[in-house]
């Protein structure tokens, strides 16, 4: 069976989604399934082994052969590893088997993913268990199974693990809230997320010509292209049929695979494009996004292209993030950060809205963490994203409200005596007066949360559990006050007063990206955590453990183990981008440089050769230049060679701060010098193509 091309029949054509099952699971196995999905009640033997044949059935119907755990483990990206259906039967033949076992466990080797000193402790062994709640798909002829991956003893192993913890968390705190606010119907609560992806495209042949683009993902050199991003002419633009063609298979593609790829654009640097899907559960958006960024990289190739997902693939110019859109929702349907139409509703919304405030609030450190890495350090407080500072911007109009209440003060004017919780109607503007401000790490957008510092190549899993566990933290100390009040208005008034008291200092609705934010943002003790390797020693503080531990999110070795793995990532990241560049100067650039000065040198002999008439100044200028440079160069890269010698024998944070403050800067000393040069050197003798082709060329 094969998809049509309507999109009504291919949108989830290779998915084995509610629908599927509804229609082909007996009546009591789907239930069963169902409770499961919903309230994540263990599933009995026999319901497994008939959802396995089911299962197998479609999928072989669908030119499946074979099924796999598809697990995201500590690298970021999938992890999977493939087995037919087949079994041995009498007479030599085979018969296509798949049982419940085998769908609800695997068993891959855990040693070769990063394990951060848990491989240590404990068996080298893992598994993988079924998610339920994530559907399973058909991609490449192969039955996906969407799965969490643990260590023998349970630790966890991957990314998904503590973010389907975090959601049990909020839900759990959720309802102690909501059953407070007389919504007793209520049975779950979800956090649902939408990712906005930025990526840019190169031309193939291009890319394969720089070994920085292959083993980095990012330039390491490169002198500005004469036109940048200056015009603002590519934001919004029309795109061109290259890239339209992509983008039309892109999302052929993630719908037949159920990804509900709505919004594409060009963004704004030259050669940088957006997709954005419609928003769904916190823990399918995160297996979307990495079908999403997965499939970029591939159908990218089909066009002769490839997706840079990095996030700062070229100095001078935009680098590219995600933006993650979060809410809450009630299996009833109702937005949590949505303003309802009636006072007690306002009241519910206001809750959640300082819940929200005071979890930023507290737990700065961490969701600054969340957005750590090699690549975002060169993103984060550069002028093009938000700074490493986190604020929340919610809008002047809600700002306003909020000091209405804070200070029992009428609000502003349209009503004459202060807002009532619970009793007033909250007015309705100020809706369509936020999201007016890009700048902001984490604004409110009407109905939701926009959390803007992560990296283009970040999975969501990571920002989404903490942002899950945070806000499940303030949840439980809300319901905890209000469960012992007698008298609920004037109890949840003075604990939101509080709140908007001893939290206000994290608003901030102005520029981000200016000085005075800095300054103002360390007058209010806010925290500037500006690089990786100065945010992360927070992970592990005790503040954090007692966090992630009481919600039973992450266990205390856990968290170290994690903490490790980041490190680690770093410093090496680091290492190979420091080896690609001396990789780069000392077998490609210089030799660039000295061929010219060859030609140059040659040049001015034969004009000497010549005759009195014919002056060879310019040449004679460009060979002092060019010499001088490439002597400097020659110099910093065994400069290089040696600060990669010296590597201390530390703990992760000793070798990663290393990495940080000294080879760092001396790669970025090697790329000045080689930038100017490339500058000097002739078109043709330069060893690789240049911003210019990379940029302007598709
Ligand atoms: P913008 O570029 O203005 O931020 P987009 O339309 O590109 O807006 O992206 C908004 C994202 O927010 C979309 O992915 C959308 O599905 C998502 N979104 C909308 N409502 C919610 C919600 N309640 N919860 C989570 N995400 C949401
Ligand atoms: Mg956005």
């Amino acid at each position: 069976m094969s998809c049509s091309n309507q999109i009504p029949e291919i949108f989830g054509c290779n998915v084995f989604n509610d629908e599927v099952m509804r229609q082909r699971l007996p009546k009591e196995i789907y239930k069963s399934l169902k409770k499961t999905i919903d309230f994540g009640l263990p599933l009995d033997p026999h319901t497994a082994d008939v959802i396995a044949t089911v299962m197998k059935d479609w999928a072989i119907e669908h030119g499946a052969t074979h099924f796999t755990h598809w697990f995201q483990p500590m690298t970021g990206i999938t992890a999977e590893k493939h087995d037919s259906f087949i079994s041995p039967a009498p007479g030599g033949r085979v018969l296509l088997d798949f049982s419940g076992k085998e769908l609800i466990k695997g068993e891959p080797d855990a040693s070769s993913f990063p394990s951060g000193g848990l491989r240590a402790t404990f068996e080298a062994r893992g598994y993988t268990s079924w998610d339920p709640s994530s559907y399973t798909f058909i991609k490449d002829k192969t039955l996906y199974i969407p799965t969490v991956f643990c260590s023998y003893g349970g630790e966890a192993l991957d990314k998904k693990t503590p973010l389907l913890r975090s959601m049990e968390a909020i839900n759990k705190q959720a309802l102690r809230l909501l059953k407070l606010f007389g919504k007793t119907d209520v049975k779950r609560v979800v956090t649902t997320v939408g990712p906005e992806q930025e990526y840019f495209l190169v031309d193939k042949e291009l890319y394969k010509k720089r070994k920085d683009l292959i083993f980095t993902g990012r330039t390491l050199f490169g002198s500005p292209p004469p036109k940048g991003q200056e015009l603002e002419d590519h934001y919004f633009g029309a795109l061109k049929t290259r890239v339209s063609e992509f983008m039309h298979d892109l999302d052929q593609e993630l719908w037949k695979l159920g990804v509900y790829a709505k919004t594409k654009h060009n963004e704004v640097a030259p050669a940088q494009h957006e997709l954005a899907p419609i928003f769904t559960t916190a823990n399918i958006a995160t297996d979307h996004n990495q079908l999403t960024m997965e499939m970029l990289k591939r159908v990218a190739e089909k066009h002769g292209l490839m997706c840079l997902l990095h996030e700062k693939p070229f100095a001078g110019i935009n680098g590219s993030g995600k933006h993650n859109n979060w809410s809450l929702i009630t299996d009833t349907g109702v937005n949590l950060l949505d303003p309802g139409d009636n006072p007690r509703d306002n009241a519910l919304f206001l809750t959640v809205l300082c819940a929200v405030i005071k979890a930023v609030n507290d737990y700065q450190d961490l969701l600054r963490i969340t957005a750590a890495s090699a690549g975002n350090d060169h993103r984060l407080g550069a002028n093009e994203a938000p700074p490493a500072i986190i604020s929340i911007f919610l809008g002047d109009e809600l700002t306003k409200i909020l000091e209405s209440i804070e200070e029992n003060k009428p609000y502003n004017g349209v009503q004459k005596r202060p807002i009532e919780i619970g009793v007033d109607m909250l007015p309705k503007f100020f809706k369509d007066n936020t999201d007016r401000n890009r700048t902001s790490p984490f604004a409110f957008t009407g109905n939701k949360f926009e959390f803007r510092m992560l990296g283009s190549s970040f999975s969501i899993a990571g920002p989404n559990y903490v942002l899950n566990t945070i806000v499940a933290e303030v949840f439980s100390q809300f319901a905890d006050v209000l469960e012992k009040s007698n008298d609920f208005n004037k109890d949840l008034n003075d604990l939101l007063v509080k709140t908007i008291k001893e939290n206000k200092r994290i608003i901030f609705n102005g520029n981000n990206y200016s000085e005075e934010w800095v300054k103002e943002a360390e007058s209010r003790g806010l925290l500037n955590l500006r690089s990786t390797v100065d945010a992360l020693p927070y992970f592990i503080s005790e503040k954090n453990v007692k966090l992630f531990t009481k919600h039973k999110i992450l266990t205390e070795a856990e968290i170290h183990s994690r903490y490790e793995i980041l490190l680690e990532n770093y410093s090496k990241t680091l290492n190979i981008e420091a080896l690609t560049c001396l990789d780069m100067a000392s077998k490609d650039i210089l030799p660039a440089a000295v061929k010219y000065q060859n030609h140059l040198a040659n040049t001015i002999t034969l004009k000497k050769q010549t005759g009195s008439a014919v002056t060879y100044a310019a040449e004679e200028k460009l060979l002092t230049k060019i010499s001088h440079l490439t002597d400097s160069l020659y110099d910093e890269i065994e400069r290089l060679k040696v600060l990669l010698g010296d590597v201390p024998s530390g703990d992760c944070l000793t070798v990663a701060k290393y990495y940080r403050n000294e080879v760092f800067p001396q790669t970025l000393k090697i790329r000045q010098i080689a930038d100017e040069l490339e500058t000097l050197v002739a078109e043709d003798f330069w060893p690789f193509p240049t911003y210019k082709e990379l940029l302007f060329s598709i």
